[in-house]
């Protein structure tokens, strides 16, 4: 009888009495009354064979030793199970395969954890063996949605009439505001490139070439701190488009994004088709974040109006040093101890920024807590109004600098979103933030940055301010926030060589440094350069939030660990004396190593 080439996961009862082969490992073995049953496993799913020794011999004798993992051919027939034995939790489970003949393909080490279940395996181990893991359902499906995804993305754009252009990796580096991996040069010793941190500038030369708009499934490298939702290499869908203004770019990501979604089935539905928009002011104001997760209210509230003449000397103080009041209410939470809002509650608002915190309880009766009696009858009156607390409320109260008291209310609200199953988990929240401030302060030095890069164009409005309160102007910038997560970024862009060089000169880069390393973009803009905008979004946290994942390293196939290491294949790694020697390098004593 002619066989027929079948997957192992896609035989059903239509397909009983066909004669079909099939490959795939091992996934489990039984030996049952003389028989032998296996689950034969491949990227489909699961078929039971069935081998009888009476029947089939030479299977038997060949199968006779196979164990988990062994990579088989078989031969059989597709039979329905006896009464009884189907499996409903099996898309196969109705039929089984009768072998008929077997060819071991590939025997197999006991593997150092089992692929067939979703077992808790160390990280560590499962990153050695990565291509087992890989064999996993969990991360087979992963990977395959996010093909998906990249796909629809793909098909989105080219939809859109955007060319995919492929722009180089080595690279001179291009300030995104992290660390650069670099790649010493053979010819040219001492000089370096670097790895792109994002193709931000040969898009916007693409733009300058005429070439209206571009996108490319880019690959960007960034050296910093790695976290779960951050890897060093990541993936993202660049964009940039000539002759446009905010709308267009939010109309074409929106479009490319929610074309995407669907295809990949993401939590089985759909992006809304346009993404609310709040300012970065706003968000700040009422989440005290530029990254507001709105799938719950519990929004912050700013009571620095009615403490102004507090006699309570905490509140009466951040008013005089220009701070701030924020409170958030949390409903029904007078059932907390004030241990436990001081253990539990306080740290997190502290850790986030605030310099303490205060609480009142609203009862039937009237308000409690260590404060209440410090607080005016006329103050608790609008705390009340303006919380909305009701009998059997906490209002939770910080105060201090403005921006660290937000940010501490910020986190807190967070914390009680998530700890307090505030919001349902599987439902989705995707907006833009907008007219991020375009300089920060670092933390560390003092100094003046490009809060997103500094090729993003000024609000027209706080042009003026640019050399009298940088930290005043406003930018073209916006990001997404999916569930709280920063997923995109992006802008419209300075072509304006003149306001260039003052954003260069806001930043501490004179001209002459601003020309040797962006000389030939402030050229390029000389020579007839359209108005362009652009923005990224980063693949990665797409997919990790679209299957709701908590870890990025489960949705590519090849990650690096914390360390930024790949314990496979042992990178980084040294290299010998001859090759350091070909680039011009020496080697200082590793750290934590005598020199
Ligand atoms: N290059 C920016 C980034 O990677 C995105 C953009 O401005 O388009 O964040």
């Amino acid at each position: 009888m002619a066989t027929t080439r079948s997957s192992c996961g896609t035989l059903r009862v239509e397909d009983i009495g066909q004669a079909v082969t099939c490959y795939g490992w091992v996934d489990h073995r039984r030996d049952h009354g003389g028989l032998v049953f296996i689950d034969l496993r491949d990227f489909s799913g699961l078929i039971q064979l069935v081998i009888n020794p009476s029947e089939a011999r030479d299977a038997y004798e060949a199968i006779k030793d196979a164990r988990l993992e062994w990579v088989l051919r078989v031969d059989g027939t597709v039979r329905a199970r006896g009464e009884g034995q189907e499996n409903p939790r099996l898309a196969t489970g109705q039929v089984e395969l009768q072998v008929t003949a077997v060819t071991v393909l590939s025997a197999a080490r006991t593997p150092p954890f089992s692929v067939h279940d979703d077992a808790e395996v160390d990280e560590r181990v499962r990153l050695s063996y990565r291509y087992l893991d890989l064999r996993r359902p969990r991360i087979q499906k992963n990977l395959r949605a996010r093909s998906e995804f990249v796909a629809g993305l793909r098909a989105a754009m080219h939809k859109m009439g955007f060319v995919e252009i492929e722009t180089p990796t080595l690279i001179r580096a291009t300030p995104e505001g992290a660390r650069d991996y670099l790649v010493p040069s053979r010819l040219s010793h001492g000089d370096f490139y670097a790895l792109p941190q994002s193709p931000q500038l040969y898009k916007q030369l693409c733009m300058v070439g005429g070439l209206d708009r571009y996108f490319q499934i880019a690959r960007c490298w960034r050296d910093e701190d790695l976290r779960a939702d951050r890897q060093p290499e990541f993936t993202q869908l660049d964009l940039e488009m000539s002759f446009v203004d905010e709308d267009d770019v939010f109309a074409a990501c929106e479009y490319a994004l929610g074309h995407a979604w669907e295809a990949a089935c993401f939590r089985g539905g759909k992006l809304p088709s346009a993404f609310p928009r709040i300012s970065w002011e706003d968000a700040q104001r009422r989440y005290g974040t530029d990254k507001p997760d709105t799938r719950f209210g519990m929004e912050l509230v700013d009571l620095t109006s009615v403490f102004g003449k507090s006699s309570f000397r905490i509140f009466q103080q951040a008013v005089a040093s220009a701070g701030s009041i924020v409170a958030i209410c949390l409903e029904g939470g007078g059932t907390l101890t004030r241990s436990e809002i001081e253990r539990e509650l306080a740290p997190v608002a502290v850790a986030g920024g605030a310099t303490g915190l205060a609480f009142i309880t609203r009862r039937q009766t009237g308000w409690e807590g260590p404060i209440a009696k410090f607080l005016a009858p006329s103050e608790l009156a609008k705390v009340e109004q303006m919380t909305g607390a009701r009998a059997g409320d906490l209002v939770l109260i910080a105060a201090g600098n403005s921006a660290s008291t937000r940010a501490g209310m910020g986190a807190l609200r967070i914390y009680l979103g998530r700890t307090r199953s505030l919001f349902d988990p599987g439902q989705m929240d995707i907006l833009w933030v907008t007219e991020f401030p375009m300089f920060e302060k670092d933390p560390a030095t003092g100094e003046i940055r490009a809060a997103h890069h500094p090729f993003t164009m000024i609000q027209e409005e706080d042009i003026d301010y640019l050399e009298s309160d940088p930290l005043r102007v406003r930018s073209r910038s916006y990001d997404i926030v999916l569930n709280g997560r920063e997923t995109a970024s992006g802008s419209i862009r300075i072509t304006d060589p003149a306001l260039q060089g003052r954003v260069f000169s806001a930043l501490g880069i004179p001209p002459e440094e601003a020309a040797r390393k962006f000389g030939f973009l402030l050229d390029a803009f000389s020579f007839g350069a359209p108005p362009h905008g652009g923005c990224a979004p980063g693949i990665d946290r797409l997919v990790m939030e679209g299957l709701g994942e908590e870890n990025i390293r489960d949705v590519i196939a090849f990650p690096k660990n914390q360390q930024a290491q790949e314990p496979m294949t042992g990178a980084p790694a040294a290299v010998s004396e001859s090759q350091l020697a070909e680039l011009g390098l020496a080697l200082l004593p590793r750290r934590g190593q005598k020199g």
